[in-house]
Parts: structure tokens; sequence; C-alpha cells
């Protein structure tokens, strides 16, 4: 992984300094230079997925298909409004589900299933500062998240996506354990902070392009406001959504 090129390259650089530059006045200042661009190369690692510098990440399809993705449900009264809006499109999408709040929708995340939807596992409790968790911390709240959701669909689920997309160097080790595999995106909606539907459906179809995966919430108000237009508009323009056969490819990609 990139971050192990990284640790590498650090490694490397101390060891020339420590060699060529000891007892020399540039030695200092090297090494402060070198620490500070191995910080700032992992902090971006740790903010941008995308990067795949802790681990590889699904961040687009391989394919000419839109997907949507719903984190942060299930929520019971805006969820079953997307579900409606999806159905009635003939639309697939990945609903990566908080544990702790799948606990609470039983019947919610039943109906997901059964609407041929796929469940993410998107951790038990949500915390914003995940990222900054142990191994053994991250392990159990993943796992807790992935029995609940296994229980409660009756599936295996296949996919996992980081609580606000932060990820460190111990993710790697616990999605493999338990066969996780990490999904990015390729467009952010930014629905958390826009309160215009209008806003946000101009956003979503200036950036939406084939094969991309795009990050939506299904616990917000402006998002149910402005999905069903936002897939006409799209359509109109050409874009196809992810379907019963696409979301089959997915998957078992
Ligand atoms: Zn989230």
């Amino acid at each position: 992984m990139k971050h192990k090129i990284n640790v590498l390259f650090l490694a490397v650089s101390v060891g020339l300094i420590c060699l060529f530059f000891f007892e020399t006045p540039y030695f200092i200042p090297l090494l402060i230079a070198v620490g500070v661009l191995f910080f700032v190369i992992m902090s971006l690692g740790v903010l941008f997925m995308k990067f795949n510098y802790f681990l590889n990440s699904v961040n687009r399809l391989k394919n000419d298909f839109v997907l949507l993705t719903f984190d942060d449900g299930p929520d019971p009264e805006k969820t079953p409004k997307v579900l409606d809006i999806l159905a009635k499109n003939d639309i697939k999408a990945i609903f990566f589900m908080i544990g702790n709040r799948a606990e609470q929708q039983p019947e919610l995340v039943k109906r997901v299933v059964a609407e041929g939807h796929i469940i993410g596992n998107h951790s038990y409790a949500h915390n914003n500062f995940m990222s900054l968790f142990s191994k053994k911390n991250l392990t159990a709240d993943i796992a807790q998240s992935q029995t609940v959701l296994e229980e409660l669909s009756g599936r295996k689920i296949p996919f996992f996506r980081p609580p606000i997309g932060y990820t460190n160097p111990s993710y790697a080790k616990v999605l493999a354990k338990l066969r996780l595999t990490n999904v990015g995106w390729t467009v952010r909606s930014y629905d958390s902070v826009y309160t215009e539907p209008n806003k946000l459906i101009e956003r979503l179809l200036s950036k939406i392009a084939p094969g991309s995966i795009v990050l939506l919430h299904d616990n917000l108000d402006v998002t149910v406001d402005a999905l069903s237009d936002f897939i006409d508009q799209a359509t109109a323009n050409g874009i196809k959504f992810a379907n019963g056969e696409t979301i089959k490819t997915i998957q078992h990609a």
C-alpha cells in the first residue's frame, strides 16, 4: 500500500540524512522537512479515500451506469420515501447503514433487501473520530455492525464505507479480516450542506458521468425532496442508473 511506501521513504531519508549530514547545519532542518512531508502525505491519505493510500477502495464503476449510494440510514420517515422513488424508477442502490440505526428499524432493513438493493456496513455507532480508533476498537465496531446487518437482512454484507470517509493504517487489515470491500465515491453530493433541493440537483447534474458512484444520505429531507427530479433530469440527459442486473455484477465484483 502507498502508506508502506511513504514509511519506507521516511526511513530511507532519515538514514541518508544521518549518514551524510550528521554534524552539519543542515541535519535538523532536513529531518524536519522529511518529517513534515511524511505527515502531509499521510494526512492526505487519511482525508481522501480516492488516493487508495491505506487501502484500495472502489471509487468508480467499471461500466457506464451511475450508482446511487445512501449513507446514515435507515431512517423511519425518509428511507421509505427514497425506496418508493427508486422503485418507481426501477433503480437499485447501495444503502450504507449504521448498525445501531438498523437495530431500531428491522422492517426497513428487510424492505431494502426485498426490493433488490444492497446493504453496506457504515459502522455500528458512526463515531466521527473512528479514524483515530485502535485496530481492536475498529474491529469491534465494524464486526458488531456486520453481525447486526447480516442477522436482520439474512444476507452476507459485502461492502463497507467508513464514517465521514476517513481511514487509517488499521482499516486495510480489519476489512480484509472481515472480508469487506471498501467503497468510496466518485461524486460527493454535499447533501448535508445544501438546504435547497434545486441547488443539490444542479450540483449532481454537473458532476455525474457514466461510471460515477454518488454519495447521498437517506436521512436528509433535502435528499428526499431532490431525488425524483434529479433522476428525471439525469435520465433525460442520457444517464443510466444501476438496475437489478448492474447491481448483481457489482455484488460479485
Ligand atoms: Zn455517514
